[in-house]
């Protein structure tokens, strides 16, 4: 075969990565075996799923196995596996680059933490993919053949992690991928174990990968003594080396094994194995379900927010066996997309080895699953919020803004959902709070949760709409998560009790005789002012759709405020953001009735209609109550000119 060697520079992020990865001081240099194997384990899955569907593979007779063979001599390590290989486009694409969404945000992670304690964080880099890359914590060189299962040629892989690689054509005789690690010196002090010692890679075999579902094995060594025709040791007799392919791992899927047998730390490596996730999940919940149809079911919350959390095609978290045969990764259809980073194994009875994705959408039993899984890790949840809130804050800390798209995604659960949401809110400068905890503090006669969406707490805190409920000590739940603007629009009632935006629709607030006098005062108040107001709003005509008198102002002169019905501008900006067109809605602009401009406004109006000012002052009050909000002004040069005049004026 012609041999073309071709040298390539990494991709310079990858390049970083590797950087870090090797000259870090990393503590568990052992794992590398564990990323390896789940490659291996991960590629016969999915040679498995491929000859489910495309029936032109034809698998060679060899049954799946990952094989582990150390040289003294050349003091290499070598992990192959027969599963689906790669192609020399995946050689480059999948190994040479880091191609995932999210690497520069890793990097900079990185950074930061070594920056700190030069401790490299290890739970950081399995999120990633760069599971390949730990191998150049053990090793000087790396180098993989594979074959793609279906392709006539082999390609050969070859780095010294020093920022480049070569690739070139090669053949290995049937499909699957080969790596050999040329080890580095062992050093206890460094962590670095002697990886072509049997029996430490048997022991990491055990520790983290027992439970992977394919054979891992490894030629042993072993002494024997020559045995007489009995079977029994001969006295005196010669000793041989008998060398025995063995297998290192149970195979056992944990989620098959009774409860009480399986202990905490085989779940988390489970758990690991499955998710990439290097930390210890948050739980783990074991499910059996039985009656018109059979299955079992071992997920896990994870305790760390993966950073690919909100991109669109990041990979999800079950795996989808039918009777302990693997089937498919990334099996959307478990679970709803709140739900993402829920992580495990569902194992089906009934369903059919050849199920495919497209028939799995319309799958009634899948449907049936996925409703008592998501039952199921919800009532957990609440269980961890009533049992350890501590904890259930951690989690909701993690993935609090992924559970909120629930409350308009799953109407079914929503009773469950709004049960343990935690929001922030005026009651506490730090605390999260329920709703259920918000209702049991509200003021006698109160029936609407008071709510503000935007941007930061600060903004919200100094908005003109909180000052009347901050006056009369009415709580308010700050919300500033811009998926907050979404389930607003669909959650309209807790316990009975209306959901409000202070910045909707008119205020009252207080006893039944204060709302009456306040709205009496404020009638009276409107007729003083009547055609003030009228005037105010043919001046802005193109700014807002209404000027009236407000009762939630006490210090501001000014602010702005919708119809019930209406967008809010935060909502708008969410839209146009995602390229959705949204029609402008023009909002209320709403005057402090009691504010000592008022009356002066009102002297002038009365004096001379076409007094010049009271068109700058019209203006003036707009883009006031903007800029109290925190919104941006549509003309800020014109605003600063006018208040520059108005200086110019009072000095
Ligand atoms: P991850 O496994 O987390 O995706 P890696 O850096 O370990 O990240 O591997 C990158 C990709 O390379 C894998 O997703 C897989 O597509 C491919 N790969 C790695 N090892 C193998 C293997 N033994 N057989 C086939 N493909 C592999």
């Amino acid at each position: 075969m012609s041999k073309t060697i071709e040298r390539h520079e990494f991709q310079a992020e990858t390049k970083e990565l590797l950087d870090l990865m090797i000259h870090s001081i990393y503590s568990n240099k052992d794992i590398f075996l564990r990323e390896l194997i789940s490659n291996s384990s991960d590629a016969i899955d999915k040679l498995k799923f491929e000859s489910l569907t495309n029936k032109e593979i034809t698998q060679t007779e060899d049954s799946p196995c990952i094989l582990l063979e150390v040289n003294k001599n050349n003091h290499t390590l070598t992990v192959q596996d027969n599963g689906i290989g790669m192609s020399r486009e995946e050689v480059v694409h999948l190994i040479g680059t880091i191609a995932k969404s999210g690497t520069r945000e890793f990097i900079n992670v990185l950074k930061e933490n070594k920056s700190q304690d030069s401790l490299l964080p290890p739970e950081l880099i399995g999120q990633f993919g760069v599971g390949f890359y730990s191998t150049f914590m053990v090793a000087d060189k790396v180098t993989l053949v594979t074959k793609r299962v279906g392709e006539p040629t082999a390609t050969q892989w070859e780095s010294s992690g020093d920022g480049t690689y070569t690739i070139e054509d090669t053949d290995r005789p049937s499909h699957g991928t080969t790596i050999t690690l040329h080890l580095k010196q062992a050093d206890s002090e460094d962590g670095l174990h002697d990886y072509t010692d049997e029996w430490v890679i048997q022991n990491i075999v055990k520790k983290y990968s027992d439970f992977v579902a394919y054979p891992i094995q490894m030629d042993i060594e072993h002494q024997e003594v020559e045995r007489d025709a009995e079977g029994k040791p001969i006295e005196g007799g010669q000793t041989k080396t008998i060398v025995e392919r063995q297998t290192l791992n149970s195979m056992k899927a944990i989620w098959t094994r009774p409860e009480s047998e399986v202990s905490d730390e085989e779940y988390n490596e489970f758990y690991k194995h499955i998710s990439h996730d290097w930390n210890d999940p948050l739980r783990n919940i074991r499910m059996k379900m039985e009656g018109t149809f059979e299955a079992q079911a071992l997920l896990f919350i994870p305790a760390k927010a993966p950073m690919d959390l909100f991109y669109r095609d990041a990979h999800r978290g079950i795996q989808l066996y039918v009777k302990r045969v693997f089937i498919m990764d990334d099996c959307k259809e478990l679970m709803p997309d709140y739900l993402r980073f829920i992580k495990g194994v569902v194992d089906s009875e009934d369903l059919s080895l050849n199920i495919s994705r497209e028939i799995l959408q319309q799958n009634r039993q899948i449907t049936a699953i996925r409703k008592r899984l998501v039952k199921k890790v919800l009532s957990s949840l609440e269980d961890m919020r009533k049992t350890q809130k501590e904890e259930y804050l951690a989690f909701w800390n993690e993935f609090g803004r992924v559970m909120k798209e629930g409350l308009y995604e799953d109407y079914e659960n929503r009773q469950t959902l709004t049960e343990i949401s935690f929001f922030q809110s005026t009651h506490d400068a730090t605390a999260l709070t329920t709703l259920r905890e918000y209702v049991d503090r509200m003021k006698p006669g109160q029936d609407t949760i008071y709510y503000m969406t935007g941007e930061s707490r600060a903004k919200i805190e100094n908005s003109p709409h909180l000052e009347a409920f901050k006056e009369k000590g009415y709580e308010v739940l700050i919300l500033t998560d811009p998926v907050d603007e979404l389930w607003v629009q669909s959650v309209m009632e807790f316990d009975e009790k209306s959901l409000q935006s202070v910045g909707k629709g008119t205020v009252e607030l207080g006893t039944e005789e204060e709302k009456k006098e306040a709205e009496k005062a404020l009638q009276e108040k409107e007729q003083t002012y009547h055609s003030l107001l009228e005037f105010l709003k043919s001046k802005l005509e193109n700014d807002v759709k209404e000027v009236r008198l407000s009762n939630r102002l006490t210090n501001s002169p000014s602010c702005l405020v919708s119809n019930p019905s209406d967008m809010t501008p935060q909502m708008e900006q969410l839209l146009k953001a995602m390229n959705q067109e949204v029609p402008h809605t023009k909002r209320i602009l709403e005057i402090n009735p009691n504010h000592p401009i008022m009356e002066k406004l009102q002297t002038l109006f009365q004096a001379n209609k076409d007094d010049a000012r009271l068109n700058d002052y019209a203006s003036l009050l707009y883009g006031q109550a903007l800029l109290s909000e925190g919104s941006p002004l549509p003309n800020p040069a014109a605003f600063s000119k006018l208040v520059t005049e108005l200086m110019m004026q009072s000095i």
